[in-house]
C-alpha cells in the first residue's frame, strides 16, 4: 500500500486537530510514523486512536541561521524529537517565545496551519 494511503487517517486527524496514532491489533502497541506493518511484530492490522498530546523532549536543537527558505520567517526555531506519553517519538518543532527548550522538558501538542496543512507542534508546559 502506498505511504500516503497508509497515512491518510493520520492527516485527516491533523485536519481535525487530533493527533492520531496507529495501535497494532496483534501486539497492542502504538507506532509512529505510520507504515504498512507494525515495527514491533509485523502485524498489518491496526486502529487509529487519539494521543493525549503530552510528551517529553528527547532531543532538541535551535536553528538560528540558514534554514530552508520556507522556514526563514520562523527564525530562530527549535527542532526536536519528542517522546509521547504513549511511547512513540516524533520529529517536530517546539513553539516557544524563548528557544531554551531542554532535553527532559515537558511539552504538549498544539496544531498550526502552515502552507495549507495542519501540523502537530509542541509547546513547553509551564
Ligand atoms: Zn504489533
Amino acid at each position: 500500500m502506498e505511504i500516503m494511503q497508509i497515512a491518510k487517517p493520520y492527516f485527516e486527524g491533523l485536519a481535525n486537530r487530533e493527533l492520531l496514532l496507529p495501535w497494532c491489533h496483534s501486539c497492542g502497541r502504538p507506532h509512529f510514523y505510520p507504515r504498512s506493518a507494525c515495527p514491533h511484530c509485523w502485524g498489518e492490522k491496526y486502529e487509529w486512536r487519539a494521543a493525549r498530546g503530552d510528551a517529553v523532549v528527547h532531543s532538541v536543537t535551535a536553528v538560528r541561521a540558514n534554514p530552508p527558505s520556507a522556514f526563514k520567517p520562523l527564525l530562530p526555531y527549535c527542532i526536536a524529537v519528542v517522546q509521547l506519553e504513549e511511547g512513540v517519538r516524533m520529529l517536530t518543532n517546539i513553539v516557544s517565545d524563548q528557544p531554551s527548550t531542554k532535553v527532559g522538558d515537558r511539552v504538549r501538542v498544539e496544531f498550526a496551519e502552515r502552507g495549507g496543512e495542519v501540523l502537530p507542534l509542541f509547546r513547553p508546559v509551564k
